[in-house]
């Protein structure tokens, strides 16, 4: 059977540009493209073209006078926080990064495919409700979320946020939802300092945040194991409508940011735990998106990775690869008892 996987991409996403030596850098997309271009994939990729945001969609995630200020930085090149700026081109490449995840989720709804990948600049998941933060103008993911709830009529969404990073703009506009379930792996204490496992969500929202901040030096097993033991039986018993990956590669082990060690079949392993588990809760609906990652080369053999392991040609043996897994399962124990410990009252699963 033929697997759609549909793709995002656009010349404008290259054309938002933070300077010369900023490592979020339009050369990201430009090395995946190229990794794209160069690989013979089982199918053909099916090409999603973006959109731009509306402002009602974006008045979702963000105050109207924010929207205001990066409108203001059309045609200008503006400094929006210490490693955040813009070009003549972001403001237009923010709003479609922004409505090209839409997009991606409108396809996967509609059938059209079956998984897709935004691959979009800038990325978001730092962005908060009135301010631009670590290489992010828009929450692209946060506003795909509402998207899919408000238009779309969605009832449960999981966003699982895989960046070196805490997606701090993301947990925030979800905090005291129940609608979405937001679970992120992150380096901590790091960049942005939020992510602790006390924060949990709170009101009708307590225990739908759920935060594993995590030392440095992991990589692929213990990323497994991590999916394996609290986000595969969370999401199972939470029964999304629609899975949604901030997909960071930023804990490659190459990359110059972090410290995490996850090879490119890691990669691949921690898509096919998500696509596995949207198959057996929400008709395989999954969009990820691209936040950070900056071992330019590693993150474009990593997205090919994914894309051909969406398509069923994955890199490993999936029973080779659990008993690898599951023999390295005593380094991430402590981590993973302790969160365990934290969301038993929410998640019987874990108990
Ligand atoms: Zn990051």
């Amino acid at each position: 059977m033929v697997k759609k996987i549909g793709i995002v991409r656009h010349p404008i996403y290259r054309e938002h540009d933070m300077g010369l030596y900023h490592p979020e850098s339009p050369e990201r997309l430009q090395a995946i493209e190229r990794e794209i271009e160069s690989t013979s994939f089982r199918y053909p990729l099916i090409d999603i073209p973006p959109r731009p945001a509306l402002t009602k969609e974006l008045q979702r995630v963000h105050s109207l006078s924010y929207i205001h200020q990066i409108s203001s930085t059309a045609g200008k090149n503006v400094r929006l926080d210490p490693d955040t700026s813009t070009s003549p081109k972001s403001y237009d490449a923010a709003l479609l990064a922004a409505g090209g995840v839409m997009e991606a989720v409108d396809k996967v709804l509609e059938g059209k495919v079956e998984q897709a990948f935004a691959l979009v600049r800038p990325p978001g998941h730092h962005a908060e409700d009135d301010r631009a933060m670590g290489f992010c103008l828009f929450n692209n993911i946060a506003i795909a979320a509402k998207h899919a709830i408000e238009d779309k009529k969605l009832k449960r969404i999981l966003i699982v946020d895989w960046d070196l990073h805490h997606g701090n703009g993301t947990q925030h506009s979800f905090y005291s939802d129940s609608r979405v379930l937001y679970f992120s792996t992150h380096q901590y204490p790091y960049y942005p300092g939020t992510g602790s496992l006390q924060e949990i969500g709170e009101g009708k929202g307590e225990g739908y945040t759920i935060n594993v901040p995590l030392s440095t030096g992991n990589g692929d097993e213990e990323y497994a194991n991590i999916f394996r033991h609290i986000l595969i039986p969370v999401g199972k018993a939470f029964r999304p409508e629609l899975i949604l990956v901030s997909a960071g590669f930023d804990i490659h082990k190459g990359d110059p940011l972090g410290g995490m060690n996850v090879s490119d079949i890691g990669f691949a392993r921690l898509a096919y735990l998500i696509m596995k588990l949207a198959e057996e809760t929400c008709k395989g609906r999954v969009v990820f998106t691209l936040e950070g990652g900056y071992n330019v080369e590693g993150e474009a053999k990593a997205v090919v990775e994914i894309l051909r392991t969406l398509q069923g040609d994955m890199p490993f043996d999936p029973t080779e690869r659990e008993r690898m897994e599951d023999k390295a399962l005593k380094r991430i124990q402590p981590t993973i008892e302790r969160v365990k410990s934290i969301y038993k009252p929410y998640w019987k699963t874990l108990g």
